[in-house]
């Protein structure tokens, strides 16, 4: 039976909203006024690092001390209440609205929020709360590194003195007294620090919609991020999305043979499972991009993908006749490792171009470490070359696959929701830097997903 597409009205309940940019941008503002206008929930991520910042100090932690700060944020959990008066923000249950606004929270979020453990705690907290959607999330890293499928991606900038202005006006409404040039020299240096940090420093992610704010109203910079939900909504619900994942195929003869076989053998003998972080199908394909393992993943991973899919493989494997044939029939397209092959990267991109999908690696070859390795730029060249939408993907087990035979530990794949570049922002990434910094982007996102994977309470380590 076939299910009705959902509407726009249906697409947009379910979209994340993610608001990005420096001190002073127009930000909460802004982002308390769209989420207001589309009815969602709104999430200012920089109040939750104020409130850690608040608990340090109150407790005489040195902001600078990562241990002790990565261990007050780890305990603490931050709540948003909306109320007619505005937005309460609750730390351990204790309404702390007011407090993680003094001048000395101030200056402590910055090197308190620098530190990797403090980011990693208040990032799964931020996850929790984006939950199925429907929230405006305010921020520096939301479209980086939060959540980098967030449908819609704002980045919002203003010179250093318009920023000063507007934030002066806000101190002398709350009776603070100081000058805008005090007010401008706070805000170049947390400008600074947070983007020189090492985790996650501020810059405009990947195919997010840049608006300058130094000459807009208010009104305008939030008619401008209502009317983009508006229409994402609108071409996402022309992709025409399904509930439930039931749509499959169409696939050749010689790779559905292949592709049941590899079913067979991934679940029956060594138990795989899969799950799919969003319940909607849209019919469009995709780059899938999943963290490598072992050499089963090509076939046990794209068992799991209900599109017929096109594979990178190193074009060595090609030189073994059977072997050759055998993953030339699969799909595989030879890659020659350790250059830039631009030949294969055309073929692939040419074949993006004809709406197929295409399965890779991001990692650029196995790694044989608990942790990911390192984004190698290809996942970015062909997404913004052919603003494809990419899948992130984790996969878990391959590589201790006698474990897995014997049940000692799961075959599991997690599928991702895509992350996708606002239309005509492609162009504005179109180089080196670009490219490396989608595919840290895609790397952030499995790496989302398998730390969601290994945080559940059933999961069986190696
Ligand atoms: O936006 P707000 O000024 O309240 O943020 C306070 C501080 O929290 C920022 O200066 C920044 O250092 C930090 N922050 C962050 N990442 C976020 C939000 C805020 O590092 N997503």
């Amino acid at each position: 039976m076939k299910t009705a597409p959902l509407t726009t009205e249906d697409v947009l309940r379910d979209l994340v909203v993610a608001i990005d940019g420096p001190a002073g941008s127009g930000k909460s503002t802004t982002a308390r006024r769209v989420a207001s206008a589309l009815g969602f929930r709104h999430i200012d991520t920089g109040a939750m690092y104020r409130a850690v910042a608040l608990k340090a100090l109150r407790a005489g932690l040195d902001p600078e001390d990562g241990e002790a700060c990565g261990a007050a944020s780890e305990a603490t959990r931050i709540e948003f209440r909306e109320s007619p008066g505005g937005q309460t923000v609750l730390a351990d249950g204790e309404d702390v609205t007011r407090d993680i606004r003094t001048p000395e929270v101030t200056r402590a979020v910055s090197p308190v929020s620098a530190h990797p453990s403090v980011r990693s705690a208040m990032v799964r907290q931020q996850r929790v709360l984006a939950g199925e959607g429907g929230a405006v999330l305010e921020g520096r890293d939301i479209g980086t590194v939060v959540l980098p499928s967030a449908e819609v991606k704002i980045y919002l900038v203003a010179s250093a003195r318009v920023r000063a202005e507007r934030r002066l006006q806000e101190l002398r409404a709350q009776g603070v007294e100081t000058t805008v040039e005090e007010v401008e020299a706070d805000i170049i240096r947390r400008d600074e620090y947070d983007s020189g940090r090492e985790a996650s420093p501020l810059r405009r992610a990947v195919g997010s919609i840049l608006v300058d704010t130094s000459g807009l109203t208010i009104d305008e910079q939030v008619g401008r991020v209502v009317s983009a939900t508006h229409d994402t909504a609108t071409r996402l619900a022309a992709l025409e999305p399904v509930r439930g994942s039931d749509v499959s195929g169409p696939f050749s003869p010689l790779y559905h043979f292949g592709r049941v076989l590899s079913q067979v053998i991934s679940r029956v003998f060594f138990g795989l499972k899969y799950d799919t972080a969003t319940n909607v199908t849209y019919n469009e394909h995709y780059i899938y991009a999943c963290n490598h393992k072992s050499n089963v993943d090509p076939p046990f991973v794209g068992s799991c993908i209900h599109h017929e899919i096109h594979f990178m493989a190193k074009s060595t494997l090609f030189r073994n006749r059977v072997l050759g044939g055998i993953i030339r029939a699969g799909n595989a397209i030879p890659l020659k490792r350790g250059v830039f092959d631009r030949e294969a990267m055309n073929q692939v991109l040419e074949l993006l171009r004809e709406n197929r999908s295409l399965m890779i690696f991001p990692e650029g070859g196995r790694v044989f470490t608990d942790d990911l390795g390192r984004a190698r730029s290809g996942v970015g060249y062909l997404a913004v070359n052919s603003e494809t939408a990419v899948i992130p993907m984790f996969v878990s087990g391959t590589n201790r696959l006698w474990r897995c035979l014997f049940r000692r530990e799961r075959l599991h794949v997690s599928i991702g929701r895509p992350i996708r570049l606002a239309p005509g922002t492609a162009g504005e990434f179109a180089d080196g830097d670009g490219y490396r910094a989608f595919a840290e982007m895609v790397l952030e996102a499995i790496r989302a997903l398998k730390d969601e994977y290994e945080s559940r309470p059933d999961t069986v380590k190696g």
